[in-house]
């Protein structure tokens, strides 16, 4: 049997090159290689945990997030799409997961604790929101999935996972739940992508986005609007490469050719990098040569999203089909589960509901 992976993303908004680099560009390499059966799910349960109010966003960005999955080249001949809420097994193996979850573990998961300070939550923290974590690991372990291409912010949820799946598989004494393990980027700056203010994470909640599906003029201007070193003032001041997010969005994007076809006095990223530290080198020149890569990767998606935004039904007809595969796949294991604890009282078959 084929290793199962498995991904997801809230649908609060359409996906940027954070979510590009961070996981997607993976997943689309892992469905290409046939090794894996691949599930990638859209979370809107997990948004609604803190978007109660405001079901209507959710909703309307459930086929953004469709969209921008096909326009990066996943394929539904070769990757599951599903709806995270219309499977029951998912509502239902958290309820025998909170049982083995004390509730200082939760809140010492750092994820979570930067994601509620964040969010200014302070009194107005949701439960539901506490305790994602845990729907997380529900999510994870009904696919029996054992790689999960994320960027590092997922980490805890993932050693969460693990903890849960250990104290399942001791206390019931089975094997059924899968420790999964997680799978970063390539490279070390996409495991946490700068946002364009320079903030540690671009992120659809901090406004800091370049997104897939933005036209060629509004990444030009979000480009050049980017933070860079702010001690480099004058062209013939030294600059600062470190923690320079224009840098580090050449580090993820920049090819040897690039510079052959935009900036052929350079021979390659080291040598830019070179002259801005010396001095010399203006921010101008650097992020114009930025816009022309990032045009060159997001011209072909953005194109593609078009041709698809024509076909609406067709893809949510995709993720309806994908979903009901999700909802027999799962309930096996919710019946293993159920079984190991020693629920299978009245003998209730789940597929005959
Ligand atoms: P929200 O602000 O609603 O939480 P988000 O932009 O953080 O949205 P998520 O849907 O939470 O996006 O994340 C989906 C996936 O994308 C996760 O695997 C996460 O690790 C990855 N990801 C998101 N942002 C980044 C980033 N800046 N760098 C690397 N990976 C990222
Ligand atoms: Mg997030």
């Amino acid at each position: 049997m084929k290793k199962v992976v498995l991904t997801g993303d809230r649908p609060t908004g359409p996906l940027h090159i954070g979510h590009y680099v961070g996981s997607l560009q993976k997943r689309v390499q892992l469905q290409d290689s046939g090794e894996y059966e691949q599930f990638v799910m859209i979370a809107d349960l997990q948004a609604l945990t803190d978007n109660a109010d405001n079901p209507q966003k959710i909703k309307d960005n459930i086929i953004e997030v469709m969209l921008d999955y096909l326009a990066v080249g996943l394929d539904p001949n070769k990757t599951t799409f599903l709806l995270q809420s219309q499977i029951p097994a998912l509502y239902e193996l958290p309820m025998f997961y909170a049982n083995l979850v004390t509730v200082s573990r939760l809140q010492r998961n750092p994820t979570i604790k930067n994601e509620i300070k964040l969010r200014n939550f302070e009194n107005n923290l949701p439960v539901g929101f506490m305790t994602y974590p845990i729907s997380q690991a529900a999510d994870i372990t009904a696919f029996r999935a054992k790689y999960v291409p994320v960027g590092i912010d997922q980490l805890p949820m993932l050693e969460q996972t693990r903890e849960i799946v250990n104290s399942f598989n001791r206390i019931y004494k089975t094997d059924i739940l899968v420790e999964p393990e997680a799978i970063l980027p390539d490279k070390e700056v996409c495991y946490r992508f700068v946002g364009t203010d320079g903030n540690t994470k671009m992120s659809k909640s901090l406004g800091n986005c370049i997104y897939l599906k933005d036209s060629e003029e509004t990444i030009r201007k979000k480009i050049m609007g980017m933070y860079t070193d702010p001690n480099h003032i004058r062209v013939e001041d030294p600059g600062k490469t470190e923690n320079n997010p224009v840098f580090i969005y050449l580090e993820a994007f920049a090819k040897d050719s690039d510079f052959e076809k935009y900036l052929p006095e350079y021979k390659n990223l080291d040598e830019l990098k070179a002259h801005y530290e010396r001095g010399g080198l203006g921010d101008v020149v650097v992020k114009k040569f930025l816009n022309s890569i990032v045009q060159d990767l997001l011209r072909p998606i953005r194109e593609r999203r078009e041709i698809l935004e024509q076909n609406k039904s067709e893809i949510l007809e995709i993720l309806r089909k994908g979903t009901e595969y999700s909802i027999e796949y799962t309930n096996e294991t919710l019946e293993k589960v159920k079984d190991a604890i020693g629920l299978g009282y009245l003998n209730i078959n789940l597929n005959n509901k």
